[in-house]
């Protein structure tokens, strides 16, 4: 039996490695042609990291949401790096998620469809393909799928190896969530599991405790009553990444009989950049053929006769659960932005899926160097987002967020009025500023308090 019906996706022209005549913009310039070829020869021999069954039941589960039976939680590093491939720092982000989607799953009395940035986000578009310092120009660092971040020719040469590694690193992590989940780690019997150390001090900790207690109450009273409920013990995960380079999402293209059709295995939910988006492009082009659920960053310039053709290129059978739309207009924009794009994309009976992104709009960098974003700014979006959407009587189905479970000092004010000198403190993210833990958890209840109405 298959639930979704045949695609047509197979259109003329499209292969995996189709996209290779267009336009591919944010690629590096791999000195060896043949040093290249033997990496993607050997990843494409490598078993992938997801299965096609595993992306159908997120396309299905995407659906429902579109359809407001469900709420999208996206959330993780801006850029993973494989030194952070370590226990705590994958527990602790999973714990955050997790946290989060209980906050939101109690509050919005909806199942909550959590998905990670993660297990594969290893490439950064960059503004400029190269960078200077103190007279030295050398190559942008574009991720540890390309190359190395310390400012020295060695480290920033784009080395093929790097894919290998990359596939490796993201299998590691892949195969710790699944343990942590399969064995029990999320089980909302022992939300206690999921508490990271630095809460006792924070002002939310209090209200957070409250409901996770309030909610095993209830387990406990509903057990009571009507025997162990099993349900709870488990948690779906999905896996998303930016697909960049695309060199390393060919190599993972696999085409699956059962399933009829091409699929990226090295992610559930691939995402086109906002700088990669051109309807023209390379990345358009291997997106339209995947028949995983997509999404593509929808950035202020875009006009309503960009959007719509694009929707065509990628949706063209109107496939439930296939598209996703992220806006990312910034708490400056998004009023003037965002409703032209809801109006068009109503007015011509479009499906997709609604998410904001409140993080890469609010971008700035402090008179101190730092790059970084003003809570206030990040909170400010996304109470405008539900707003402009009740207006336009389209729905915001899901948030996508930059956040980690590290005390960290990246982003300004929060529960704590984190300030400019703050930052000095503890800023570790390589490229863009994350929330840390208790911002991440303001933002959950925000979120329940504007659903709420
Ligand atoms: C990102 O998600 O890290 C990113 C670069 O986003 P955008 O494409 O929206 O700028
Ligand atoms: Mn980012």
């Amino acid at each position: 039996m298959s639930m979704t019906h045949t695609p047509l996706q197979d259109t003329e022209g499209w292969s995996p490695r189709s996209w290779q005549g267009r336009q591919a913009l944010q690629q590096p310039l791999y000195e060896d042609a043949s040093e290249l070829n033997r990496a993607t020869d050997q990843l494409a021999t490598l078993p992938p990291l997801v299965t096609s069954w595993e992306v159908l039941a997120l396309k299905k589960a995407l659906a429902e949401a579109q359809d407001g039976q469900r709420f999208v939680l996206q959330g993780g590093d801006c850029a993973e790096s494989f030194a952070d491939c370590t226990s705590p720092i994958i527990s602790n982000r999973l714990k955050v998620l997790l946290q989060m989607s209980l906050v939101l799953v109690h509050g919005l009395k909806k199942p909550v469809l959590r998905v990670g940035r993660f297990a594969g986000q290893y490439a950064k578009p960059r503004s400029t393909d190269t960078e200077t310092r103190d007279g030295v120009t050398l190559p942008s660092f574009r991720g540890d799928l390309v190359n190395s971040p310390e400012f020295t020719l060695e480290a920033r040469r784009p080395d093929p190896q790097r894919l290998i590694q990359a596939h490796a690193h993201s299998a590691l992590t892949m195969n710790f969530v699944r343990a942590l989940i399969d064995g029990g780690f999320a089980d909302l019997h022992h939300p206690e599991y999921w508490d990271l150390a630095w809460v006792e001090h924070s002002p939310l900790a209090a209200e957070y405790r409250r409901m996770v207690s309030g909610i095993g109450d209830s387990l406990r009273f509903m057990e009571t009553l009507a025997g162990p409920i099993t349900g709870f013990s488990r948690v779906d995960f999905f896996t998303s990444h930016e697909a960049l380079l695309l060199h390393y999402e060919q190599a993972l293209t696999r085409q699956v009989p059962r399933h009829q059709g091409w699929f990226n295995l090295s992610t559930h939910f691939p995402w086109i950049g906002m700088r990669t988006a051109a309807l023209d492009g390379a990345h358009v082009e291997y997106f339209r053929g995947i028949r995983n659920p997509i999404a593509v960053k929808v950035g202020p310039s875009v006009t309503p006769d960009q959007l719509l053709p694009l929707i065509d290129a990628l949706n063209p059978e109107e496939e439930p659960g296939r598209l996703t739309l992220i806006h990312r207009m910034g708490n400056a924009a998004i009023s003037r932005a965002l409703p032209p794009l809801l109006e068009a994309v109503k007015r011509e009976g479009r499906r997709v899926l609604w998410v904001a992104d409140p993080m890469h709009g609010n971008t700035e960098t402090t008179s101190n160097g730092y790059k970084t974003r003003r809570f206030d700014n990040i909170r400010g979006e996304l109470d405008q987002a539900f707003d402009i959407h009740a207006a336009s009587g389209t729905r915001l189905g899901g948030v996508h967020l930059e956040l980690t479970g590290e005390d960290v000092t990246e982003c300004m004010g929060g529960a704590r009025d984190l300030s400019e000198a703050d930052l000095d403190r503890a800023y570790k993210s390589m490229v863009d500023p994350r929330l840390n833990y208790e911002q991440s958890l303001e933002l959950a209840m925000l979120i329940v308090r504007k659903s709420a109405g």
